[in-house]
């Protein structure tokens, strides 16, 4: 007896661009269906419709109906169900789920892209041989998600993993005489200012005198401590002890078998290596510091963790 046929939708929602990748097993790993969109931003209908397409093309293409997952910009409200804080305008505000699962008869799921990275790598990605994982996404921002045995940990607020907005602790910021930046998030000198890829730049253009306009990338001022230039070397330092710092405090927290890195600073090798061993100076002598891995599907995982969020929701349902 041939098992039935199944899929499962992931849709990653960008603020300029969507995509749905339909998977046709369980673990995830054969693609059969991808389509690409522009995101409407700024009318709800528009963005219903847009998304609802997308789903009914793959259910054509397939000839089945696949389980549904989303991954959004922002936050939902556990309470309310609306959408906070996303940078897709249309979407603020809005009770998405709901929305979706009227047009479309059947359940959908949402979490956001950290969310979706974690659990990505916690299914057959990086993390799958630990029980507990936290996957740090370090690029524009700093947040993340934390899985154990492969259930991802919302929260009441449903922002559990968003480690970027704590602040910066005065020892190191003392240490270091850094300046206390205010953040999007309203609150002021949090840990994502500083050790996120944004952060690394703007900790080089603040000790260089530069201006906000000028300043370097996070590849061009690698570059220059290769070549031992002592301003970039004694940057990259600094970086790596306050992302160290940040990363300890979740194993204080949360204590995963295993960090998973995702976004544009996990394409720098060296902190693979060098993470671990800054960590433990943040932490008492008996603790053994997780691992520290590069992600198995990097930005695959926007579509691969919404499909996971919604198998889970229809298994669940
Ligand atoms: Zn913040």
């Amino acid at each position: 007896m041939t098992k039935p046929a199944e899929a499962h939708y992931g849709i990653d929602i960008g603020g300029s661009k969507m995509e749905l990748v339909a998977y046709g097993d369980a673990a995830l790993l054969q693609e059969r269906f991808r389509k690409r969109v522009a995101t409407p931003g700024h009318s709800f209908e528009a963005f219903l419709d847009a998304v609802c397409g997308l789903v009914q093309d793959a259910d054509a293409a397939l000839g089945l109906q696949g389980s549904v997952g989303l991954g959004a910009p922002g936050v939902t409200d556990p309470r309310t169900g609306r959408q906070l804080s996303s940078n897709v305008p249309a979407l603020n505000g809005q009770a998405l789920a709901p929305a979706l699962q009227a047009r479309l008869g059947r359940p959908v799921a949402i979490g956001n892209d950290c969310q979706c990275f974690a659990l990505s790598e916690a299914h057959g990605g990086a993390a799958a041989a630990y029980p507990s994982m936290f996957g740090a996404i370090i690029g524009t921002g700093a947040g993340g998600g934390f899985c154990q045995q492969g259930q991802l940990l919302r929260g009441r607020n449903g922002l559990a993993g968003e480690w970027g907005h704590s602040a910066l602790p005065a020892l190191l910021q003392q240490k270091y005489q850094l300046p206390l930046w205010s953040c999007a998030c309203g609150l002021t000198g949090c840990l994502e200012r500083y050790v996120s890829g944004t952060g690394y730049a703007a900790l080089y253009r603040h000790f260089a005198g530069l201006g906000a306009a000028e300043g370097l990338d996070v590849p061009a001022i690698e570059a220059l401590a290769e070549a031992a230039e002592p301003l970039a070397l004694n940057v990259r330092e600094m970086h790596l002890d306050l992302l160290a710092y940040g990363l300890a405090q979740l194993v204080l927290i949360e204590d995963p078998h295993v960090i998973v890195l995702g976004g544009g600073l996990s394409k720098l090798q060296r902190l693979y290596a060098q993470l671990p061993e800054a960590m433990s100076r943040h932490l008492f002598a008996s603790v053994q510091v997780p691992e520290v891995l590069p992600p198995r599907f990097g930005d695959a995982a926007g579509t691969r963790g919404a499909a996971l969020l919604g198998m889970q929701r229809t298994h669940s349902a």
